[in-house]
């Protein structure tokens, strides 16, 4: 192995003249041993005065961990790179990782205590490792986990500990280092002299702190849209409720909210780009979108913008997860288009023929979409959108949404203009908080002292998938139970005991109760992978009603999950009110 990384030795482009990787990593410690942020930003600034105009994007990009796009490295591939990089054994690599809980880490140890280091080892650059680790998606197609394995642990053969550290770390996206956005934008506007608010403009409007740094070093900063790169999408604010959404507005427009994934199409004569929410670039996962963007998309240039559904043959819609494996597939893509066929519902223009038109209001916007997109039912067509103030009208498009499984309703100001990047009311979402589960109780504990007659603290399980048999445990409802309640439910649970084991019994999964919660959470200690947060026994099911067969599904606990993530926008879902 080390042979072969020799004989590639001469094809790497090592120091010369740019920065060597090494001052990059000496900067991620001291970043990583301040949890002061004017510190920080200080410590970014120095490396940034640092670079060379040639390699200041990219040591920009690397140095806030996130290179623009998605690697398509696993977690599992960085242990094989492990292994192969230093010739240690999966156990010897689990061993480390149990113990550091930071492959970064563990590949830092392995690099300390290697046996021989080759004797070409010359030091890295940044140049050098950035575009090795930006050639990783492109490597696609049978054997291409080897390829990128062997990329990875190419860097790693050839990096001091602490470089190794870093490299594995980016690779897995988790820098550690405590540097988010504002502060990369804080230390450009010290290294550059620059102004806080217009780099923010800027950024808005270019999606990268790399090509921001670009232009604030040269002294002019450009916010302008360019066809093609990517612009920071404007975002929604969340209402309390339908009433309020529609009184926060003289003209309120309503959109269904679909629950997709956002796109951005730029067009430029034939040249189609796609765009995520996030500004990855999805152009080659959906050919069947880029497709229909040259055919039905009026206009020599644009930029447009809507959610893509995952829809089944009847384009009704589907469950968020199916669409996420188009966007993740990178290989068989056609064959992927056909098993999974999207719809595209468009809500917004920002850019006609030459023309910014974020300035325009959404009134004007949303006629020059209408006039733009020649519609093709089910598959590209405008989102459903109803422009009224009428309450009753209003709650029956939110209800016709949510039979339509999607996740509510977008109410947006009809005169407002497009704020990239950022949320300032002018759209307000309106959603249900999250729906109470009906899970079957499958264990229970007796209590104690004056409640040792009772049982309490119910086991409560959802069903699995297939994979999974039939009930899986997903949470314990260990208080909040009257003695009425626990009374009723004892009646009930008592003759289903299967096994006891101490104050723990095992049941007949028959009783299904409805529970409310705060919050659904990741959790290891359930097999389902989730919690629920403060779960509260609304009612016991009547099993005439409800029985064990209807409980909700793993795929339902996931999928409310998501929701009440995106509702939130950070995992915290607001209070129900
Ligand atoms: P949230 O992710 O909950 O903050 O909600 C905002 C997201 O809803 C947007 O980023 C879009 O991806 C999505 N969305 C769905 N339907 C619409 C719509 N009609 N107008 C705007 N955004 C929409």
């Amino acid at each position: 192995m080390c042979c072969k990384f020799e004989n590639n030795f001469y094809k790497i482009l090592f120091l010369c003249s740019f920065m060597r990787y090494s001052i990059l990593a000496e900067t991620y410690e001291r970043l990583e041993a301040t949890p002061k942020k004017l510190e920080k930003a200080d410590v970014l600034a120095e490396l940034y005065t640092k670079c060379k105009k040639e390699e200041l994007a990219l040591v920009v990009r690397l140095s806030q961990g996130y290179l623009g796009f998605d690697l398509g490295i696993a977690r599992q591939m960085i242990k094989e790179v492990v292994k192969k990089a230093y010739g240690v054994s999966d156990s010897e690599v689990m061993h480390k990782f149990k113990e550091t809980g930071d492959l970064g880490s563990v590949a830092e140890y392995f690099d300390k205590h290697r046996k021989q280091r080759s004797l070409a080892h010359k030091e890295l650059s940044a140049e050098h490792v950035y575009e090795t680790l930006r050639k990783l998606p492109s490597l696609s197609g049978g054997g291409s986990v080897e390829r990128k394995i062997f990329s990875v642990a190419e860097l790693l053969s050839n990096a001091s500990p602490l470089e190794a550290r870093y490299i594995v770390r980016t690779v897995l996206g988790e820098l550690r280092m405590g540097v988010a956005a504002g502060i990369i934008r804080d230390a450009i506007a010290k290294a550059f002299s620059q102004d806080v608010k217009e780099l923010e403009r800027t950024f808005d409007f270019l999606g990268d702190y790399g090509k921001v740094a670009e232009q604030a070093a040269s002294g002019k900063l450009k916010a302008e849209i360019e066809v093609g790169r990517p612009v920071r999408v404007m975002l929604a604010d969340r209402s309390p409720g339908l009433r309020e959404a529609l009184e926060a507005f003289e003209n309120p427009a309503l959109e269904l909210k679909y629950d997709g994934f956002r796109m951005a199409i730029h067009k430029e004569g034939n040249e189609i780009w796609l765009y995520s929410r996030r500004n990855e670039n999805v152009t080659k996962q959906f050919p069947e979108i880029v497709e229909l963007a040259r055919k039905h998309l009026n206009a020599r240039e644009c930029i447009v913008e809507g959610e893509v559904l995952a829809v089944d043959a009847d384009r009704k819609p589907l469950p968020f997860q199916r669409l996420s494996r188009r966007i993740q597939r990178k290989h068989d893509i056609e064959k992927m288009a056909k098993e999974i066929p999207v719809q595209m519902n468009f809500f917004d223009i920002i850019y006609l023929n030459g023309k910014n038109l974020m300035h325009e209001k959404l009134r004007t916007r949303w006629e020059l979409l209408k006039k733009m997109v020649r519609e093709v039912k089910g598959k590209f067509q405008l989102a459903e959108h109803l422009e009224t103030k009428n309450l009753r009208e209003a709650e029956k498009f939110y209800r016709y949404s949510l039979n339509q499984r999607q996740e509510g309703l977008i109410v947006k100001n009809l005169e407002a203009v497009y704020q990239p990047g950022k949320r300032v009311g002018y759209w307000l979402k309106v959603k249900p908080i999250l729906e109470p589960l009906d899970l079957v109780v499958v264990g229970a504990e007796w209590g104690e002292g004056k409640r040792a007659r009772w049982l309490g603290s119910l086991h409560l399980a959802c069903k699995g998938n297939k994979e999974h048999g039939k009930f899986l445990e997903t949470g314990k409802m260990g208080s909040g139970l009257s003695e009425e309640q626990m009374e009723v439910l004892t009646k009930k649970l008592r003759p289903l005991i299967l096994e006891e084991h101490g104050k723990n019994v095992k049941l007949k999964p028959l009783v299904v109760v409805e529970i409310g919660y705060e919050e659904i959470q990741r959790s290891p200690k359930y097999p389902t992978g989730f919690a629920l947060r403060f779960p509260r026994l609304l009612r016991i099911r009547d099993p005439e009603d409800k029985g064990p067969e209807d409980v909700n599904t793993l795929g339902d606990v996931e999928r409310f999950f998501k929701i009440q993530k995106r509702a939130s926008g950070k995992g915290k879902v607001q209070k129900a009110k």
